[in-house]
């Protein structure tokens, strides 16, 4: 099968019987609720780039593991080309949504333990890493979506697994049986988990006492035990009141879930890492840093979008041609394409590891992510301050097509009488949907927040880039 059209991903999601509940009901279809379906319909565009002749070039790759052409969403990097490519079908894929490729967490964990299980199985004798390349065989055959599930929820952030008062507040092994191990915990912030076939689920870093904790596997996406809540997110009921335009992008979104797993049972061929709690911290930088390096592609094709609609909202209020605008759109293009240059500096000095594998520069991925923790926020504020307050303050889709108010809306919106006004109100919307609606949860929060807080990057990078050659260097100057 190795790609999957998009009807077929869709309809082997709507076939899973999970178990997800969003404002205290039961989800009975996280494929056709109002609320889930721009998710849905976002991972699903990744499946239909990968066939479409257009961008097929850039999403299917063939995979030496297999013999055949697959998502690169599941592809183990195997030269520089390779993270090259990926920051540029990120900001492919973040334009084309305006929220991202989705199923980019799994990508970062596969190759994330590519590297760990190759050197525990060197070290300690395991047999980790044969296990792993047959899950990443048969993901990439069977075309599936898999989500990476690192982030436990943590309680105290003061205290470690170990010493926390619920010893569940991170995901540990509660037992082992014959066979496999029993899961208990829970994964907080999971992008796109409810729509994917499988999770891999990655430790946090644990001390020498905290074993239990350090465990990494494949779960299937419907096994027993495991449940989803589904975050809410800004503006999201306006997907269920049937407005397209008050929905300002009804098309494409993303999703969380808080997803919980009660006593999970995991066969042994599905375990990558059970108890070597040494090889958690470098777990940890190695998928950190993968995420952190794809943001300097996904985040600057949503900004691609901002910017387009900032843009358009400038020619709909007739001033685009004002120097003022023109220096708050280029101030904008600058910011975007430096965390797009830095993500692919990353990759240009990407370097191959003991696993055949290829990693992007661990400090220049961090510093993309640094980036792009600060930058996408100022282009949603130039973007605001050209779109004016309308962006916030619009009348709806309901009273704009009112037989009664609807045509003083339509005379009261009006702005450059070549851009018609409801076209003009749709921009808005966009607009609105992208900095301050569902959209912003990914252009603004997950840009601080997603693979780590900005502090986890500024540590990385202090022990990434010591700081004595340029202290040296500065020395060897005075000296001359
Ligand atoms: C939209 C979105 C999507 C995400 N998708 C995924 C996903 O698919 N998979 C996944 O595994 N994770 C995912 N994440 C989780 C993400 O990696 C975390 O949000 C991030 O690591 C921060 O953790 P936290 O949210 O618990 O915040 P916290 O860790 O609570 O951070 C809040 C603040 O507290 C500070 N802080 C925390 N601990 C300490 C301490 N000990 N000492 C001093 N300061 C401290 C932080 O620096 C930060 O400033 C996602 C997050 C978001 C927002």
């Amino acid at each position: 099968m190795a790609l999957r059209t998009a009807d077929d991903y869709l309809d082997s999601i709507r076939k899973r019987s999970l178990r997800v509940f969003y404002r205290g009901e039961r989800m009975d279809s996280v494929v056709d609720h109002p609320i889930a379906w721009p998710a849905a319909n976002c991972v699903a565009e990744v499946y239909r780039a990968a066939l479409a002749p257009e961008t097929a070039s850039q999403l299917a790759v063939d995979s030496p593991l297999v013999g055949e052409p697959v998502n690169v969403s599941n592809i183990l990097w195997r030269s520089r080309d390779d993270l090259i490519a990926r920051i540029k079908w990120e900001r492919l894929l973040g334009r084309m949504t305006g929220r991202g490729a989705l199923r980019s967490p799994g990508l970062d964990a596969i190759n994330a333990l590519a590297v760990i299980t190759h050197r525990c199985d060197r070290e300690r004798g395991t047999a980790y890493h044969e296990r792993l390349l047959a899950f990443v065989a048969r993901i990439q055959r069977e075309d599936l979506a898999v989500s990476g599930a690192m982030t436990d929820v943590r309680g105290d952030r003061s205290r470690r697994p170990a010493t926390q008062a619920d010893p569940d507040l991170f995901l540990r092994v509660v037992s082992r049986e014959r066979g496999g191990v029993v899961l208990r915990g829970a994964k907080a912030h999971q992008t796109s988990a409810v729509h994917c076939h499988e999770h891999v689920v990655l430790p946090m870093t644990c001390g020498p006492d905290e074993g239990a904790w350090a465990i990494a596997c494949a779960v299937p996406s419907d096994a027993p035990g495991i449940t989803h809540v589904y975050a809410r997110q800004p503006s999201d009921s306006r997907r269920a009141e049937g407005s397209p335009l008050d929905a300002g992008l009804p098309a494409f979104g993303g999703c969380e879930s808080l997803m919980i797993f009660d006593d999970v049972f995991v066969p042994d061929h599905h375990v990558f890492l059970c108890g070597e709690a040494e090889y958690t911290q470098e777990l940890v930088r190695l998928f950190g840093s993968f995420h952190r390096f794809c943001y300097g592609g996904c985040k600057v094709g949503i900004a691609d979008v901002v910017i387009g609609a900032a843009s358009l909202i400038a020619t709909a209020n007739g001033v685009r041609d004002r120097s003022a605008v023109e220096a708050k759109l280029t101030e904008m293009v600058q910011l975007n394409e430096t965390m797009y240059a830095c993500g692919l500096a990353a990759a240009l000095e990407s370097a191959p590891t003991e696993a055949g594998t290829w990693i992007p520069d661990i400090a220049l991925a961090n510093v993309t992510k640094l980036n792009v923790t600060r930058f996408p926020f100022e282009i949603a504020r130039l973007a605001a301050d050209i779109a004016g307050g309308a962006m916030l303050t619009l009348p709806s889709q309901a009273d704009l097509e009112h037989p009664e108010i609807g045509p003083a809306v339509r005379k009261y919106m009006a702005g450059h009488p070549d851009v018609p006004t409801a076209e003009r109100m749709a921009l808005f919307r966009l607009l609105e949907f992208l900095t301050h609606g569902a959209g912003a949860v990914y252009f603004l929060h997950e840009s601080l927040h997603g693979a780590g807080a900005p502090e986890a990057m500024r540590i990385l990078l202090r022990r990434e880039v010591p700081l004595a050659p340029f202290e040296a260097a500065a020395r060897h100057l005075m000296a001359r």
